[in-house]
C-alpha cells in the first residue's frame, strides 16, 4: 500500500493557507483531532451535504429527512449497545505512555511489510489480526504484536501492556447537579446520528404515512473520543455524518443491502472519481447489530481507507428500543404475502444503513482535486497548484475580475456579479495582476474566471477562462450564466 506522505502534508498546508481547514482554537495551540472549516472549506462541505441530501431525499420519494438533537435520553445508548460495546481494543506502551488502537499498529506494520516487498507476509498478518479480532482474543493480539516485533513509534520499544477495551463515547452532565452520584446526571454526546432516527421511527412513519420500504436520512454531528487521531480530518473527535436508515420487511435485507451497496457506489462515481480509486471491504468482525457489513474505501494519499459504511443492521436497534422503552416499535404491513395469501401483518422492520462521513468526503474530494502542475516552457519556469473540484462542489463557481481598477471596468464586473449571484456563488477580485488572480482562483478550485477589459465596454464581451484547460475564449456577457449552468 504505497502512501504519499508528502502529498498528504501538501494538501494539509494548502487547506490552511487557502482558508479551507484550520486547527481548532489555533491561537491556543489547537485541540487534538478537532478542526474548524474556514470560508472556503465550509462552502465545500455545504455543497457536499447538499449533493448528498439531494440524491438521497429529494430524488427518492420514499426517503425523508430529519434533524434530531445531539443529546438523547441516556437509556438510548444502553439499548443501542454503545455503553457496553462501543469500544476498541487498545494497547499502551509502558515507556512512552502512548496509547494505540491495536488494529492501527498492526495495519501500519502490514503497510511497512508491503512497502518492503513482503506482500505475502503483510497479507498473512492482516488475516491473523482479523480472525483474532473476530474472536475478541486479546491475548492472541498481544502475542501477534510481540511476534511481529511491532514497536512504539515514540519510544521505539515493544514494552507493551495487555490489550484492553476503551469506550469511545464522550459524556457530560445534564442540567443542575442535584445528586451526589455523578452517574445520575450523566449524558452522552451521540457517537452516531443513527439512534436519533431509530427513536423517531414511529413518529416519522405515522406522521408521514410512510409505507415500507422507506428511509429516514439525517446529517449531523457525532462525537468519538478517538485515541489515535493524527490523520487530519480523516479521524476527528467531533465530526459530521450523513446517514440513512432504510426500513424493510424482514427477509429482504440481503436484496436491499446489495441495492444500497450499488447505489452508494454509483453516487461516489458521480463525483467524477475513477472506479479504481474505490474498493469494497467486507467486514470480518461484524458489529454487535449487523448481519452483513462493508465499507466503501477510497485510495487516499495515506492509502485505501473507509469513507462510508453500509450495514445490514437487522431489527437489532428497533427491538432493543422496544425492550428498553416498553413502547411497540412495530409496523403493520397490509401488503399480501403471496405464500400465505394473507397480509404480512405486524413486525419490527429490518434496517439497512448507509453511513458516510462528511469530513472524510471533504478529504476525499480534496485529495482527488489537488494537483501540482509544472507549466515551465523553454523561456520561463512556471507552475501552479489547482484544485480540480467537480463544478457542483466547487466553493466558488465564478470569479469576476476587472483587468484594471479604473475606467468603469469594476462597475461592469460588479454588475455581472449582481446578475449571477442569485444563481451561484461568485467572487470579485481586483487586486494583483490578472495572471496572479487566475493562479489564486486555481488554488481555490474556481472553475470559471471572467475578465472584464476595455473591449467589454465596446461590445459587451468578456474573456472566460476555464480552470482545468486554462483555455480562454471571448463570449458575450449574457452567455455567462448559461455556460456555467450547463456544467452544474
Ligand atoms: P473507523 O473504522 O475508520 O474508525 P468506523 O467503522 O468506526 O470508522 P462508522 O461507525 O461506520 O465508522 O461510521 C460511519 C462513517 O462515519 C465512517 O465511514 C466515516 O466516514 C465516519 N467517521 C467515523 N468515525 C470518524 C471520525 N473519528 N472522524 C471522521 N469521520 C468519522
Amino acid at each position: 500500500m504505497a502512501t504519499d506522505n508528502n502529498r498528504f502534508q501538501a494538501i494539509i498546508s494548502h487547506c490552511k493557507e487557502y482558508g479551507f481547514v484550520f486547527p481548532s482554537s489555533e491561537i491556543y495551540d489547537g485541540l487534538g483531532a478537532v478542526y474548524d472549516y474556514g470560508q472556503w472549506g465550509s462552502e465545500l462541505k455545504k455543497n457536499i451535504k447538499d449533493y448528498w441530501w439531494k440524491s438521497m431525499v429529494q430524488l427518492n420519494e420514499n426517503i425523508v429527512g430529519i434533524d434530531a438533537a445531539i443529546f438523547m435520553h441516556p437509556t438510548t445508548w444502553k439499548a443501542s449497545g454503545h455503553v457496553d460495546n462501543f469500544s476498541d481494543p487498545m494497547i499502551d506502551n509502558k515507556d512512552s505512555n502512548k496509547r494505540y488502537r491495536v488494529d492501527h499498529i498492526i495495519e501500519a506494520k502490514a503497510d511497512e511489510l508491503e512497502a518492503a516487498g513482503h506482500t505475502d507476509q503483510a497479507e498473512l498478518l492482516l488475516k491473523e489480526m482479523d480472525s483474532l479480532l473476530a474472536e475478541n482474543n486479546f491475548d492472541g493480539l498481544k502475542t501477534l504484536i510481540e511476534n511481529n516485533k511491532i514497536v512504539c513509534a515514540i519510544s521505539g520499544t515493544s514494552n507493551w501492556t495487555d490489550v484492553r477495551q476503551f469506550n469511545l463515547m464522550f459524556s457530560t452532565e445534564f442540567g443542575a447537579i442535584s445528586s451526589d452520584d455523578p452517574e445520575e446526571n450523566k449524558i452522552y454526546l451521540r457517537p452516531e446520528t443513527a439512534q436519533g432516527i431509530f427513536v423517531n421511527f414511529l413518529n416519522v412513519q405515522k406522521t408521514g404515512r410512510m409505507k415500507i420500504p422507506f428511509g429516514i436520512a439525517q446529517i449531523g454531528k457525532a462525537f468519538r473520543n478517538e485515541i489515535v487521531a493524527r490523520q487530519f480530518i480523516f479521524r476527528m473527535r467531533e465530526f459530521e455524518q450523513m446517514e440513512m436508515q432504510f426500513f424493510i420487511r424482514p427477509g429482504t435485507q440481503k436484496q436491499w443491502y446489495e441495492h444500497w451497496k450499488a447505489a452508494r457506489m454509483e453516487w461516489h462515481l458521480s463525483l467524477g472519481i475513477a472506479a479504481d480509486k474505490y474498493r469494497f471491504h467486507d467486514h470480518v468482525k461484524l458489529a454487535h447489530y449487523a448481519d452483513a457489513a462493508c465499507d466503501i474505501e477510497y485510495n487516499f494519499p495515506i492509502g485505501f481507507k473507509e469513507v462510508e459504511g453500509i450495514h445490514s443492521r437487522t431489527d437489532f436497534d428497533l427491538k432493543a428500543h422496544q425492550e428498553y422503552s416498553k413502547k411497540k416499535m412495530q409496523y403493520f404491513d397490509n401488503d399480501i404475502d403471496e405464500a400465505t395469501g394473507k397480509p404480512y401483518g405486524n413486525y419490527v422492520p429490518y434496517v439497512v444503513e448507509t453511513s458516510i462521513g462528511v469530513d472524510r468526503t471533504v478529504m476525499m474530494v480534496l485529495s482527488e482535486a489537488y494537483e501540482e502542475q509544472d507549466l515551465s516552457t523553454d523561456e520561463k519556469k512556471d507552475s501552479r497548484v489547482v484544485l480540480k473540484f467537480p463544478v457542483k462542489l466547487a466553493p466558488i463557481k465564478l470569479a469576476v475580475l476587472p483587468l484594471v481598477k479604473k475606467d468603469g471596468l469594476p462597475d461592469i464586473a460588479r454588475s455581472i456579479i449582481n446578475d449571477c449571484k442569485q444563481k451561484f456563488r461568485c467572487f470579485y477580485e481586483e487586486k494583483d495582476t490578472i495572471g496572479k488572480r487566475y493562479r489564486r482562483m486555481d488554488a481555490l478550485g474556481t472553475p470559471f474566471c471572467v475578465t472584464v477589459d476595455y473591449q467589454t465596454k465596446e461590445d459587451n464581451t468578456v474573456t472566460i477562462r476555464y480552470r482545468d484547460t486554462m483555455q480562454q475564449e471571448r463570449v458575450s456577457i449574457d452567455q455567462i450564466i448559461a455556460i456555467i449552468q450547463q456544467e452544474l
